[in-house]
């Protein structure tokens, strides 16, 4: 099925959809236009994102395009499940910076008939899959991979290069810190 044109979905059951990519690709952008479709449907919709991310705003996601939604703000996958009501759709930003437990958060919303749209990074700045991400597609019926342009040759880039040599995992940042790379430009850190 076309994730781009959800309109034929299945009913009377949940399902989950992951938006996954580089940084600079838009994933957020996409999840913002889905939610925002959404909405306009007259659908209840929640938001999650982790405590980390606090780049822009703290109780808003926001894409580097500056488009934005209310959001949630928690430190565990757990809490989603108390917090998301009677809510039909549940977005999820930043999903690889939750832990392995939102796999089975987001199988049990889906199984409760919920619509989830988690967007998140699926490599980390070595190229290395990104956990949870790939736990995240594996069981999502819906994927969707949103590719950057490579700053250095303006191919395709599904890659993020950070341009410091901290060598955390996460280190949050935008512009300042990363840029996309396609897989001839990147250059994952010397250890
Ligand atoms: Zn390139």
């Amino acid at each position: 099925m076309d994730t781009s044109a959800l309109h034929n979905v299945p009913r009377n059951t949940g399902w989950i959809e992951v938006v996954c990519g580089c940084m600079f690709s838009g994933k957020t952008e996409e999840l913002i236009r889905r939610l925002r479709r959404a909405q306009i449907a007259q659908q209840k919709v929640v938001v999650f994102k982790p405590k980390i991310d606090t780049r822009y705003s703290p109780e808003h996601i926001v894409s580097h395009s500056e488009q934005f939604l209310n959001a949630k703000v928690i430190e565990d996958a757990s809490e989603i499940l108390k917090l998301t009501g009677d809510a039909q759709v549940v977005g999820i930003d930043e999903g690889q910076f939750f832990k392995s437990n939102i796999v089975g958060v987001c199988n049990q919303l889906a199984d409760q008939g919920k619509r989830v749209i988690v967007a998140g990074l699926d490599q980390d700045y070595k190229g290395n899959p990104f956990e949870p991400m790939p736990q995240l597609l594996a069981i999502a019926e819906y994927i969707t991979k949103t590719l950057a342009i490579c700053v250095v040759c303006g191919n395709p880039a599904d890659r993020t290069q950070r341009k410091s040599d901290q060598h955390e995992r996460v280190v949050v940042g935008a512009k300042d810190l990363y840029e996309a790379r396609c897989r001839y430009c990147h250059k994952p850190p010397k250890e």
